[in-house]
């Protein structure tokens, strides 16, 4: 087990996941439902966290993460945030998406 990604935005967490798994990576996400259930830990113990099962995947795990999905596709931003295919630039910290 290896975590590879981690947002607060659960919404980033399945798109990552769905991403790894329709490249044949098996993954868990834990710490999913912390964030409503323990409102009173600290907020980096309430981030959803991505792990891919077999440490084997985990290099091609994050290089798949990293890679820009196709052209119109949705992306995520290296701050973390997802965003929309139409969009070429993140709105949250201004980087560009990577061609
Ligand atoms: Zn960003």
């Amino acid at each position: 087990m290896k975590r590879v990604f981690s947002s607060f935005n659960q919404q980033i967490v399945h798109h990552a996941k769905n991403l790894l798994e329709a490249a044949g990576i098996r993954v868990l996400i834990r710490n999913e439902h912390l964030s409503s259930a323990m409102g009173e830990l600290p907020p980096a113990e309430c981030q959803a966290e991505l792990w891919v099962v077999d440490e084997a995947n985990a290099a091609r795990a994050e290089e798949i993460l990293r890679t820009p999905s196709a052209p119109g596709a949705d992306w995520i931003c290296s701050c973390g945030e997802m965003l929309g295919g139409q969009f070429t630039q993140c709105w949250r910290c201004g980087a560009y998406r990577r061609a």
